[in-house]
């Protein structure tokens, strides 16, 4: 009889997590995007299937090499790209025992401490973002699918209550669903309402002011114009100035005309843990809806990927994602059971990383890392506004940053290309209100005053540079 393959010391992973150590040592101070581009990597990477098998120790050491100048430091404390955090230490600690671990997190019979971890860490965030406790929760891949998942419950009601069953019958011959939202929404929205049969082209879409923020008044007028099944998607934190719809405002003009509100909050939710006053005011009234999506991976500063659905209306919620089959026991009555709750059935257990995350910083830590950012953020606006040539486009009243250079569309893009190139920090790019902007977005655990300065340095140093190119 063949031996049964078995772990040994001194194998594959611990060699990993030599790798590990050594790239988390080295992140705060290496380029912070890709030194190589996809094309060099595929290339190292393309070697004809192998036809035997490979010693692990080899692979890893090998992959380590071939994949480490293809890999943005997304984790750097000056990496301004996108929205993306890092990842605090419990939560990567966390997340490498759940790989280890590998839990299938659908069922609480199977895994009671993947389906356990995501419970109590779904209590927390309801605690701390300030939601219904009756809420029910979901942990999925990101914002986009919680979208999925809060959109899949919201269309369950909205039609439930014109006596539709759409999990039975389907979107033929129903009543159809009026969609609202706002011009400068999120693409993940759209598509989201796409995979949930509301195409494109059938959504209404309600003016916004010129930071991206839903009209009221424009929404009612959009409600009134027509009756039956109605959604509405609002928005707490615009991908490029961070602003907040009035959400008191949206919720009630939107119930007053029957229709569910769902919040797309992927960075913004996190504004509810501010310790100012100013701040918490962006999300009043926000409670108020009926569905809030948000992110793990970006400002709460957990490993991809993590995201979280949020729904007021239980049954709705369990009714739009729940699945069941005979070989699949039912949840006893004081058990959740993550499949019921998310889009996906088998998957991995990232309530684990939610719990260490929420747990190490506390409400005290969560609270000081919201601050922190959005200090960082006021202070880099502070500084590049000084700059000459350049203005800040948005009211930095979160951790977004928006800037153009010289009024000038060709200046501004290259500027981002060689703030990139340098390596020093990472910034992306935008077209807002026609026009090509800088991007920085502020969510890294890690960043500080230093960082933001010499961020401000590369940039100031990239616009020189720039105006040579373009001008000289
Ligand atoms: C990032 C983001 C999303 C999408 O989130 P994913 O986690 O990437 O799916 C949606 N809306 C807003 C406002 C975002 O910032």
């Amino acid at each position: 009889m063949a031996p049964r393959p078995r772990w040994e010391a001194g194998t594959a992973a611990e060699r990993a997590f030599a790798h590990i150590t050594d790239y988390l040592a080295g992140l705060p101070e290496r380029p912070v995007a890709a030194a190589e581009g996809y094309a060099k990597i595929h290339a190292r990477l393309s070697i004809p299937l192998p036809a035997g098998s490979t010693d692990p120790l080899e692979i890893v050491d090998e992959l380590a090499a071939a994949a480490e100048p293809g890999l943005a430091a997304t984790g750097s404390p000056r990496f301004f790209g996108y929205v993306i955090g890092g990842t605090v230490p419990a939560a990567l600690a966390a997340d490498l025992m759940a790989v280890a671990w590998d839990q299938n997190a659908g069922l609480a019979s199977l895994s009671p401490a993947a389906a356990a971890a995501e419970a109590v860490a779904g209590e927390w965030i309801k605690e701390l973002l300030g939601l219904p406790a009756t809420a029910s929760v979901g942990i999925t891949t990101g914002t986009q699918m919680a979208h999925v998942t809060a959109l899949g419950a919201a269309r369950h009601r909205a039609l439930a209550r014109y006596g539709w069953d759409v999990e039975a019958d389907g979107l033929h011959g129903a009543p159809p669903v009026r969609v609202f939202v706002g011009a400068a929404r999120h693409t993940t929205v759209d598509a989201a309402l796409r995979l949930l049969g509301f195409g494109s082209r059938r959504l209404t879409v309600v003016d916004t002011d010129d930071a991206g923020r839903m009209r009221p008044e424009a929404l009612r007028v959009a409600l009134a114009a027509g009756t039956g099944p109605a959604i509405v998607v609002a928005q707490a934190g615009e991908i490029n100035t961070g602003a907040f719809d009035a959400m008191g405002q949206i919720c009630a003009i939107s119930h007053e005309h029957g229709a569910w509100v769902h919040v797309d909050g992927a960075f913004g939710l996190w504004a509810a843990v501010s310790a100012s006053a100013r701040r918490r005011a962006l999300v009043t009234g926000i409670d108020q809806a009926d569905s809030w999506a948000t992110d793990g991976h970006k400002w709460l500063n957990l490993a991809y990927d993590c995201g979280i659905a949020i729904v007021a209306d239980e049954r709705a919620h369990r009714a739009a994602m729940s699945t069941r089959a005979p070989y699949i026991p039912p949840p006893a009555v004081d058990e959740h059971d993550p499949l019921e709750w998310t889009p996906e059935f088998s998957r991995r257990a990232r309530g684990f990383a939610l719990y260490a995350a929420l747990r190490s910083l506390g409400r005290a830590g969560l609270t000081d890392l919201v601050d922190r950012c959005c200090a960082h953020a006021r202070r880099l606006a502070d500084a590049l506004g000084a700059l000459d040539g350049v203005a800040v486009l948005n009211d930095v009243e979160l951790n977004q940053v928006l800037v153009r250079i010289d009024d000038d569309d060709a200046t501004t893009a290259a500027v981002i290309e060689l703030v990139v190139t340098g390596g020093e920090a990472l910034v992306s790019g935008t077209v807002w209100h026609r026009a090509v902007a800088m991007r920085l977005s502020v969510c890294n655990w890690m960043t500080t005053e230093a960082d933001v300065d010499r961020a401000v340095a590369a940039i100031a140093a990239a616009i020189a540079d720039a105006r040579g190119r373009c001008h000289g």
